[in-house]
């Protein structure tokens, strides 16, 4: 490529027009189903405070200390692209003060990420997330509705996720598993990789979610949290599986599956697909009820999840999108200047009326705006030559029926009408032209 052309950073994408219809599909059946339970849209600013994520996400995770994009603005702050939502979410609730006395706060996002990571299939530099924050309890059948809904969403885009759950227990019953943990790790320090050695003192728990091959058999004998739990915790998880179990949600128990902060407590998921290879993770949640007070807010209880978009659409099955894709529901051909005046001033007035029109910009024969028509796989195509414009009356083609016949302008608003009204149907079969 010519060195003057400037492309894309390596990480990041164009999202091409042809690309779009799955992620409006996914990111419309998502406002639709949360919106359900309850859930509203927040948008939070893009760039924060580096402080925000150093606090909210933890200085010793590979997030804050390797992936983030920080730099120093011109005020000389330094800010970060955010490389996920939870803590924008949760400083933006305790900033205009979201709680509602002992109600909760349901909130939802959609939006790009940003992490330095490295390149890989399924992982992007820019990303982008959709995800659910609950604020304000602690009751587990928050929880249980909460991976309900996630999973409802999968379901409606046509995606089978597999979901695995766990419980980190709590700041009484986890310093004394910590403990344990150290202690066998200890045990068998030389045979675990470096970062997993410096893990080992500084945030054990990480050690559990380490992916190098030769720290496995290892891992597989170190003790479990949910041997551990204490009373409180354990009739939590109890309570969530009973509940999950309730709504017909199969889970299976994955005791390495942990998030590595103090304020994570309690349920832990993540839900996986079979078709998507190493990075296989479609969405990762848990319970947060310290993170409000680190982010110096009041006690409050929380739980979210986030779930990658990218990697939605990626197993999205091609025909859930098929109906989205972008195609007019009348191209206007027209033979003459007037004849595109009109065509311009018919398009105008059907858009009006919802339709989408296409009108071609460069006059071309009747048989080239033909072919454009079937190329942009137009419903109709309207077709205005001198006559048609004399009698008002124009000649329109069904692309669908291979069927032409002849309408007034009040006919045409009238069969358009019906017909958007059948192709919203499900199962849509379209308005029969007239005979
Ligand atoms: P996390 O915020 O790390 O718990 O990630 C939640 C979900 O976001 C994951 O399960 C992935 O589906 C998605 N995700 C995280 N990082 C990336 C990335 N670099 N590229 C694409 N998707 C990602």
């Amino acid at each position: 490529m010519d060195e003057l052309v400037l492309s894309n950073l390596s990480g990041t994408r164009d999202l091409l027009p042809e690309e779009m219809a799955g992620w409006h599909v996914a990111e419309e059946r998502a406002r639709n189903i949360f919106e359900r339970y309850g859930y509203l849209e927040i948008r939070t600013p893009i760039i924060e405070p580096t402080e925000l994520f150093a606090r909210g996400i933890g200085g010793d995770t590979d997030i804050v200390g390797k992936e983030m994009y920080t730099f120093v603005d011109q005020s000389e702050r330094s800010v970060t692209l955010r490389p996920e939502a939870t803590a924008s979410v949760v400083r933006s609730y305790i900033q205009h003060t979201m709680c509602r006395g002992s109600g909760i706060t349901k909130l939802y996002y959609i939006g790009p990420m940003f992490r330095h990571e490295k390149k890989q299939k399924g992982r992007w530099r820019q990303f982008y997330q959709v995800g659910a924050e609950s604020l304000g309890s602690d009751n587990p059948a928050v929880d249980a509705e909460m991976i309900e809904m996630a999973l409802w969403f999968l379901d409606s885009i046509g995606v089978k996720g597999r979901l695995l759950l766990n419980s980190v227990g709590c700041g009484n019953c986890r310093p004394g598993y910590i403990e344990k943990l150290r202690q066998a790790l200890q045990e068998n320090m030389p045979h675990f990789c470096e970062d997993c050695q410096r893990r080992a003192t500084t945030n054990s728990l990480r050690v559990l979610d380490c992916k190098v091959d030769r720290c496995q058999p290892y891992i597989e004998k170190l003790p479990v949290i949910t041997d551990h739990l204490c009373a409180e915790c354990s009739s939590h998880f109890h309570k969530v599986r009973e509940y999950l179990t309730d709504a017909g949600i199969p889970f299976q128990i994955v005791p390495r599956l942990v998030r590595g902060l103090d304020y994570y407590v309690r349920t832990a998921f993540e839900i996986v697909s079979g078709d998507l290879g190493a990075q296989n993770a479609l969405a990762g949640g848990g319970r947060y009820d310290g993170l409000a007070e680190v982010l110096g807010g009041p006690p409050t209880k929380g739980i979210g999840f986030a779930m990658g978009l990218d990697r939605l659409v990626m197993v999205m099955p091609t025909e859930q999108s098929v109906g989205a894709q972008w195609r007019p529901e009348l191209y206007l051909a027209f033979m003459s200047e007037p004849a595109f005046k009109r065509a311009v001033e018919l398009a105008r007035i059907l858009r009006h009326r919802g339709h989408t029109c296409y009108v071609e910009f460069s006059q071309g024969s009747l048989k080239s705006q033909m072919r454009q028509a079937n190329k942009l796989m137009a419903d109709h195509v309207l077709i205005i030559g001198d006559n048609e414009l004399a009698n008002d009356r124009y000649a329109i083609k069904s692309l669908r029926e291979s069927r032409q016949w002849e309408v007034t302008l009040p006919e045409l608003i009238d069969y358009l009408g019906s017909y958007r009204e059948k192709a919203k149907e499900p199962g849509a079969q379209m308005a029969e032209p007239p005979a």
